[in-house]
């Protein structure tokens, strides 16, 4: 039998480029799709030597065609960091709904199997804590996170409809803050903000007086999460993250102890919008996936840095 083939759209950024390194070890023909103007080549040039591995440089929310088979499609184009929502809005609410309709289409046509990557955003600043799937959330459409967070809401209304209408096998997993190497470093979210900093001796700037709260994922627990979804017969969204919460202050400051800098603290404006508390409720993970996260924050940190360490030092000496 021939091996079994994947596409994964935004497959050159930092959950694409890990899932895509899964998806060969389990022994899948991977095509990497990426328009990137968020994703880098750089985090999949070590791959372009495996033969089962294709990148194609692309924009989802334009027509896709795929010769050959496909057996799964891992739909994870999408800008993901509040600064990108500010910059490209429009793209983040196109490539959230013209995007996945594309992608939905293609995985009709091909009888492939669907995953689409939701959010935490689509709980917004949550009411109801910890987060489980069955709450609606409390989004503000016009806000500036309204681009990401209304177009995963409409990617999730529309796997669905494809799911009942069309038939088409669908998983939809609600990603929660995740971490690790590969994450840009100037992306503006929080754990390259402070890593960045902190390797500079600069101080960390937490937003507000840091008393909101997340919950924080190593990117490997992750995707270990999202390959057991796929293979599961779950067609109801399922939450994956580390219910581990803690502020963002105490964040800060367990990345300061992570890299042994002597960073001060600098307390800057909250964005509009922020969510105060966010906690995963991963019950419905842990039941039908058999899944929990194993990767204690420290240990993630410490890797994250190995990743983070020699890039910001080559900037320093403008390499
Ligand atoms: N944050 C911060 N300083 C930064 C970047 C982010 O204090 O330099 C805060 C941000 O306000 C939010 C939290 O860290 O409360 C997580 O932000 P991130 O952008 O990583 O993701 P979000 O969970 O908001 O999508």
């Amino acid at each position: 039998m021939s091996r079994e083939r994947v596409l994964i759209t935004g497959g050159a950024g930092f959950l694409g480029s890990h899932l895509c390194e899964r998806f060969l070890q389990e022994g899948y023909e991977v095509i990497c799709m990426d328009n990137l103007i968020t994703g880098d080549v750089k985090n999949v040039e070590h791959l372009f030597s495996e033969p089962a591995f294709h990148f194609e440089h692309r924009d989802v929310t334009e027509y896709i065609h795929v010769p050959g088979k496909l057996d799964a499609i891992l739909h994870f184009a999408s800008p993901a960091s509040p600064i990108d929502y500010l910059e490209l809005p429009i793209q983040t609410l196109k490539v959230g709904s013209l995007g996945t309709h594309k992608v939905l289409g293609l995985a009709r046509a091909k009888g492939a199997r669907f995953l689409l990557a939701s959010t935490s955003e689509v709980y917004g600043d949550p009411l109801v804590h910890p987060q489980p799937e069955s709450y609606w959330g409390n989004v503000n459409p016009i806000g500036p996170r309204g681009v990401y967070d209304e177009a995963k809401r409409f990617a999730e209304a529309m796997t669905m409809a494809y799911h009942r209408f069309h038939g088409v096998d669908t998983r939809i997993v609600r990603i929660f803050n995740t971490y690790g190497p590969r994450m840009r470093l100037r992306d503006g979210r929080a754990l390259p903000a402070f890593m960045t900093q902190a390797l500079r001796g600069e101080a960390l700037t937490v937003f507000g007086d840091g008393s909101q709260t997340r919950s924080f994922c190593y990117v490997d627990d992750l995707v270990d999460g999202i390959y057991r979804l796929l293979r599961s017969q779950e067609r109801e969204p399922v939450n994956i993250g580390n219910p581990r919460e803690m502020t963002i202050l105490q964040f800060a400051q367990a990345v300061i102890a992570a890299t042994g800098a002597d960073s001060k603290i600098e307390f800057k404006s909250l964005p509009v919008d922020d969510p105060k508390i966010r906690q995963p409720d991963i019950t419905r993970a842990r039941k039908l996936l058999s899944w929990e996260p194993k990767v204690p924050l420290e240990e993630g940190l410490a890797r994250t840095l190995a990743y983070f360490r020699p890039r910001v030092e080559a900037r320093a000496r403008g390499v």
